[in-house]
């Protein structure tokens, strides 16, 4: 499970991105992150991979205290966080197969080049990732001969390929049709809960949050405004 106790980031700039942020997401919960622009949803997204320093409070990732990290450290805790994004950050040119092994292997075209082949294993895990986000017939084709929703599946495959213990997801959905962005919320949510993952997703499009997550926390000018199930949300003001 993920524990975040008094999360502070003050920019250089003096913007105050988040003041006292504290809650826990679950193993297997997911949680749909709204505000408005500006409230610290990407300040706290890059605090807990450490993208971004934050310059109070505490993050745990099961035993884990990411704030204590070193710079070394932070290399090996990475592997344990997926992280799935707006725009896939799929390597183009790369095959699907490839673009998922790469969240295990690290540099895949090194192995190409090196071993003209990738470990037996890791392939097996990568045909059964790629056969439950439904792309089993693709594996083959480069990935920008994809569609965005198919381009998205291969990115939540890619973050599965690495075992993570945490899902970090920015906007998933903001660069799909409607029809595609539920089946991909939908997709994320089941994949969660089979594999009891916790995952915590920056989404700006609140009607989606409320249909697919069983949690969500409000963020406004970087505090907790409204934590609770989507229900709830009907009773604030
Ligand atoms: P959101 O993702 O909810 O739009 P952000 O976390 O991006 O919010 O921003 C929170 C606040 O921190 C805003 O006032 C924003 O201008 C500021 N901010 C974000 N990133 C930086 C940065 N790199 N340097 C200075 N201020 C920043
Ligand atoms: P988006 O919401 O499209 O993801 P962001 O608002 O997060 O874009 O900003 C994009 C980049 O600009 C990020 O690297 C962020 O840290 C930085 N940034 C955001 N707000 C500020 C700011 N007020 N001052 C300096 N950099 C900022």
């Amino acid at each position: 499970m993920l524990r975040i106790s008094g999360l502070i980031k003050t920019y250089r700039t003096g913007d105050k991105a988040l003041k006292d942020v504290t809650f826990e997401v679950k193993a297997g919960q997911v949680v749909g992150l709204i505000g408005p622009s500006g409230a610290g949803k990407s300040s706290l997204i890059r605090c807990i991979n450490r993208l971004v320093e934050p310059d109070g409070g505490k993050i745990l990732l099961n035993d884990l205290d990411v704030t204590g990290l070193s710079r070394g450290e932070l290399r090996q805790a990475r592997r344990r966080i997926g992280m799935i994004f707006q725009e896939y950050a799929l390597v183009e040119r790369l095959t699907v197969m490839e673009n998922v092994l790469s969240g295990r292997l690290g540099y895949v075209s090194f192995w190409r080049s090196l071993f003209r082949q990738y470990p037996p294993e890791y392939v097996s895990n990568a045909f059964a990732l790629l056969d439950r986000v439904g792309l089993m017939a693709h594996a083959d084709k480069r990935a920008d001969a994809l569609s965005g929703g198919q381009r998205q599946r291969v990115g939540i495959a890619r973050a599965l390929g690495q075992n993570p213990e945490l899902l970090l997801i920015d906007e998933p959905t903001a660069s799909l049709d409607p029809k595609t962005s539920r089946q991909i919320m939908r997709l994320i949510v089941e994949i969660c809960r089979e594999r009891n993952l916790p995952a915590i997703i920056n989404i700006h499009d609140v009607l989606l949050a409320r249909a697919f997550v069983e949690r969500i926390i409000g963020l406004r000018a970087g505090e907790v405004v409204f934590d609770g199930p989507p229900q709830a949300l009907d009773h604030e003001a």
